[in-house]
């Protein structure tokens, strides 16, 4: 046990983020403080709540709050010993820098941009399906989505219509008109507003949207399901992490050609 240890989560999975930061801190004997994402504290609040019922006074708190001042204030208290982060890269580069103050040791983990390789022997249909749980899981808002498709080439024309029928066949609404809901909506008008404008600058470097590239209904933050092609490895709809309802499909020649194009991104 290190003490007292800060957990800071976002809000794309809150309840389960609050799990995995308060489960090995609290096995290992630390007290954890945990700080929710400010767009989704509840659950958090309620978990800690039914906790205090099995766990000693003071040893699992909750804080809410906005990343600065509440978080902020957290890594750099001086009686804190660990910092976990799950969140931006941005993010944590700040808190590192921060923590580092008080020589506190971080936790981060950060965005992602995740390749999904399909080589020549597989079956589209097959690959199609995957691709709808892989990209399009929690309307993309997940830092282990398969954002990048790369193919080869014997198969990219047929991979690309099958991954196109069956993103166009997804039911997209809210998530509490049924179990046939295939995807909801993002977290809020600012997330929207970044997806859509990754889409419209990929769309002015001669990136081609086959489907979806805008929003959808009148209520809510939806996006449709999208599929971008005619990308290059440098452009910024490959590099950079999306976190939204977006893939793109790249061809790739051969087997290695493909490892290289899935290691050609700066996340590791
Ligand atoms: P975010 O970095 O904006 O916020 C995450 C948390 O950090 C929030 O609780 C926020 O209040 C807090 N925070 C913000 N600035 C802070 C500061 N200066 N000091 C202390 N705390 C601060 O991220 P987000 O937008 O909520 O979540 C999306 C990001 O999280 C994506 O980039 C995604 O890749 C990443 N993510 C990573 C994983 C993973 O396991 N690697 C999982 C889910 C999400």
């Amino acid at each position: 046990p290190l003490g007292i240890v800060a957990g800071i989560t976002p809000w794309n999975y809150p309840l389960m983020m609050a799990v995995w930061k308060m489960g090995p801190a609290l096995a290992a004997g630390d007290v954890q403080i945990l700080k929710p994402a400010e767009q989704t504290p509840l659950s958090t609040l309620r978990l800690v709540e039914l906790a205090q019922e099995f766990l000693p006074p003071g040893v699992l708190q909750v804080v809410t709050g906005d990343g600065v001042p509440v978080g902020d204030a957290l890594v750099k208290h001086p009686g804190i010993q660990l910092v976990a982060l799950t969140g931006d890269v941005a993010t944590g580069k700040i808190i590192a820098a921060n923590a580092a103050q008080t020589l506190k040791r971080v936790h981060l983990e950060l965005g992602g941009k995740a390749p999904m390789v399909v080589l020549d022997d597989a079956d589209p249909a097959t690959v199609a399906e995957a691709i709808k749980i892989g990209g399009y899981w929690n309307s993309g808002q997940d830092c282990t989505a398969s954002s990048r498709i790369l193919v080869g080439k014997a198969i990219y024309d047929d991979v690309l219509s099958e991954t196109v029928s069956a993103v166009e066949g997804m039911k997209v609404a809210d998530p509490a008109e049924g179990d046939d809901v295939d995807m909801g909506p993002l977290i809020s008008e600012a997330q929207r507003t970044r997806v859509l404008g990754f889409l419209e600058r990929a769309t002015k470097s001669k990136a081609t949207i086959v489907t979806g590239g805008e929003s959808h209904g009148d209520r809510g933050f939806f996006v449709k399901p999208t599929v971008v092609t005619d990308v290059t490895q440098d452009s910024e709809i490959v590099q950079d992490e999306v976190f939204g309802p977006v893939v793109t499909v790249q061809p790739c020649d051969s087997d290695d050609d493909a490892i290289a194009l899935a290691n050609g991104v700066r996340y590791g």
